[in-house]
């Protein structure tokens, strides 16, 4: 998950002690050089810890593949922190989820004697999965405070796992028990006032979650591209909510050219239209060309 401030030309009603923007960490060497030291990079090696089994895709070495890239001097002067915990992390959940999901999220994971316990057959709570859980959500709220405390940081990204965007007001699935970028979302507006949120969601799988949390809110903004059909099965273009969803499917075997097109010409332009004073990317990278899971074939610069 990454999150930044929108960029000084989307005007808000409201102005924030750190309303620009730096452009998106991830490019090239060059740019990197000038802005990874207003990047926020929150970690922990707790998230290695969440255990789903050996057969299960969404594995620590994820973490791990992550912690390599970033070793490389490139990204020497990344501001680099461990994730808080929250006393109102809980709180912040009930924002997007029901108390009776978190209560048996909770209470599932704290049944040691019946652990490791899959919820279905992608989504299983293991004995140390609980820190990281509510550490990828208390990730995504300390981002939101670090880019609107005035302390000059431009962008975070938060390497967390569990991911979040298919946890459903009431439901864990698809390696998802909470919805973290929604959490975060819903944070930014209840605790800065945050009026206009967007989430922009590149992973090759459909957010159905972060879908289902901003369904009838005006002023949350959904776009996604996704590999249409798979998992989850929603994500089609007539899905739009109050008019703030903005679903751009892509077929099997489409690239570049399919996956630009569909940022160019349909989720950026409505983005802009939407003027978010915040943007939180569902950074999810299997869409790339080098990740069986699906079968979209997006480069490293796509992704840039
Ligand atoms: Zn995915």
């Amino acid at each position: 998950m990454s999150i930044k401030l929108a960029p000084h030309h989307w005007p808000s009603r409201r102005q924030f002690a750190a309303g620009t923007l730096a452009s998106l960490p991830f490019l090239s060497s060059t740019s990197l050089a000038t802005d990874v030291r207003r990047t926020l990079l929150l970690t922990d090696p707790a998230f290695a810890l969440h255990d789903p089994g050996r057969f299960c895709v969404e594995r620590p070495s994820r973490m791990h593949a992550i912690d390599v890239a970033l070793s490389g001097r490139a990204f020497d002067k990344l501001q680099r922190a461990a994730p808080n915990a929250r006393d109102d992390a809980e709180q912040a959940i009930l924002q997007v989820h029901a108390k009776a999901h978190f209560d048996r999220i909770k209470a599932l994971a704290a049944d040691t004697a019946n652990l490791p316990y899959a919820i279905d057959g992608d989504t299983v709570l293991s004995r140390h999965s609980w820190g990281a859980v509510v550490g990828a959500v208390c990730a995504g709220l300390d981002a939101v405070d670090a880019l609107f405390a005035g302390s000059g940081i431009k962008n975070a990204f938060c390497q967390v796992r569990p991911p979040g965007h298919h946890a459903e007001a009431s439901r864990a699935m698809g390696f998802c028990f909470f919805s973290n970028v929604a959490i975060a979302a819903r944070y930014a507006r209840s605790k800065y006032g945050a009026e206009r949120v967007a989430v922009v969601d590149f992973d090759v799988h459909h957010g159905n979650g972060t879908q289902e949390a901003f369904w009838s809110d005006g002023n949350s903004f959904y776009g996604s591209t996704h590999q249409m059909p798979l998992f989850p099965g929603t994500g089609a273009v007539s899905e739009t909510g109050v008019g703030n969803i903005h679903n751009a499917p892509l077929r099997a075997g489409d690239g570049s050219s399919e996956f630009r097109a569909a940022m160019e010409t349909r989720i950026l332009p409505a983005l802009d239209n939407f003027r978010p004073d915040i943007i939180l990317l569902s950074a999810g990278f299997d869409a790339h060309e080098g990740d069986p899971v699906a079968q979209l074939r997006l480069s490293d610069a796509d992704f840039a």
